[in-house]
C-alpha cells in the first residue's frame, strides 16, 4: 500500500470529476482523479450547450480542463481503473486494476453513466452521431429537418412533444404495437406528428450517419437524425458494493451536498442526475468538491 494518503480520491477524470478536482485543490487539498477515459460523449464529434465551449471537441474540452489542473501541486491525475474501495474505519481503501492500493479520507464517485445500445442493426453505430440523445445538445444543428423519434407510451408521447420543437417534419416509430393513450395518439397527430407502429428491423447509413429506417413491412423512411432515449446502467457498481443507495431511476442517491447515503463516500455528475450535460456535470462536480472541502473543515476545526 502507497504511504501517501488522500484526503480525496476522485474516481472518474472527465467533466464532474475534473471540476471537483478544481474546486478541492484550490482548497489546498490533496487529490488524487483516477480514470479510464471512457466518458458517455466519447463518439460524439462535437458538443453543443456549454457557454465558452459551444461546439467544441468533448476531448478538447476535458483537455483543456486538465491542462488547468495542471498547475495545482495540491492536484494529482492518473489513468487507470478502480476495481474496489473498501471502508477501513474512517477512511477508504482503494484498489486500482494494476494492484496499486491507496488510502483517502473522502471518496468522489464521478463515474458517469453507461448507454445500452438496442439490438436494431446500425443503431450503435449512428449513436452519437445522427441519433441523439438530447435537443439541447444536438437539436440546433438539425432543426427544420425530417426527424424521427424512438419512443413508446408516455416517455415517448412527451419527448415526441419536445423534439417538435426543433423540427415539425416528425414521425414517433413506437417499434411494435403503440402504448399512448388515445388522448396522447390524437394530440400528436392535431401537431402533424405521424405514428408509425410498425416492427423497426434495421437502419441504413453511410459514416455513421442515418439515411433510412428500414421496416418489417420491406418499406423505410428516409430522415435527417433520429432522437432516442436509450436505457443506462452505472458505469461501475463499485457505489452499490459499498453499500450507496440507488433512486428508483437508477441514479446513485445523493443529498442536496452531493454525499450518498454512505458517509465519506460523494457521487457527482451524470450518475447522479437525470440532466445529462456537461454544464450540469461541471456545475454538479464543483458543488462535490465544496461540500467536500467543507466536511474535511468542519470535522478537523
Ligand atoms: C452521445 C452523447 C452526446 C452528448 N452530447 C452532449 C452535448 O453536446 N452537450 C452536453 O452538454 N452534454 C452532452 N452529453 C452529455 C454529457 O456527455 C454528460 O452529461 C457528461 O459527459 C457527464 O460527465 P460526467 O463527468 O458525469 O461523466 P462522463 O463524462 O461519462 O465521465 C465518467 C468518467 O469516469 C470514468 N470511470 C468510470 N468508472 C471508472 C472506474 N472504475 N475507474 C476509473 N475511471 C472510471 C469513465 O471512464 C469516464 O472517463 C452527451 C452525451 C452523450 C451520451
Amino acid at each position: 500500500m502507497s504511504d501517501i494518503k488522500y484526503d480525496v480520491i476522485i474516481i472518474g477524470g472527465s467533466y464532474a470529476g475534473l471540476a471537483a478536482a478544481l474546486a478541492l485543490g484550490r482548497s489546498l487539498r490533496k487529490v488524487l482523479i483516477i480514470d479510464n477515459w471512457e466518458p458517455c460523449n466519447k463518439k460524439a464529434p462535437h458538443s453543443h450547450n456549454f457557454l465558452t465551449n459551444d461546439g467544441e471537441k468533448p476531448a478538447a474540452i476535458a483537455f483543456k480542463a486538465r491542462q488547468e489542473l495542471a498547475f495545482y501541486e495540491t492536484v494529482k491525475l492518473i489513468a487507470g481503473t478502480v476495481v474496489k474501495v473498501t471502508q477501513k474505519g474512517d477512511q477508504f481503501e482503494i484498489v486500482t486494476a494494476d494492484a496499486q492500493t491507496l488510502r483517502t479520507q473522502k471518496v468522489l464517485f464521478a463515474t458517469g453513466l453507461k448507454d445500452i445500445m438496442p439490438a436494431i442493426p446500425g443503431f450503435a453505430e449512428c449513436w452519437a452521431n445522427s441519433i441523439i440523445h438530447c435537443p439541447y445538445c444536438h437539436g440546433y444543428e438539425v432543426y427544420q429537418e425530417k426527424l424521427a423519434v424512438f419512443g413508446n407510451g408516455d416517455d415517448g408521447f412527451e419527448f415526441a412533444k419536445l423534439i417538435h420543437n426543433w423540427s415539425k417534419d416528425l414521425t414517433l416509430f413506437t417499434n411494435g404495437a403503440s402504448t399512448l393513450s388515445h388522448v396522447q395518439e390524437q394530440k400528436l397527430q392535431e401537431h402533424g406528428i405521424s405514428i408509425i407502429q410498425t416492427k423497426i428491423i434495421g437502419l441504413d447509413s453511410v459514416n455513421n450517419q442515418v439515411r433510412a429506417i428500414q421496416l418489417a413491412d420491406g418499406t423505410e423512411h428516409t430522415v435527417q437524425a433520429i432522437f432516442a432515449r436509450v436505457p443506462f446502467e452505472q458505469h461501475t457498481n463499485i457505489p452499490q458494493s459499498l453499500g450507496c443507495a440507488l433512486t428508483i431511476s437508477g441514479h446513485i442517491e445523493t443529498d442536496n451536498f452531493c454525499a450518498t447515503t454512505i458517509p465519506g463516500v460523494y457521487a457527482a455528475g451524470d450518475n447522479t442526475s437525470p440532466l445529462r450535460g456537461v454544464a450540469n456535470a461541471v456545475a454538479n462536480g464543483t458543488m462535490a468538491g465544496v461540500f467536500i472541502n467543507k466536511a474535511l473543515i468542519d470535522e478537523a476545526f
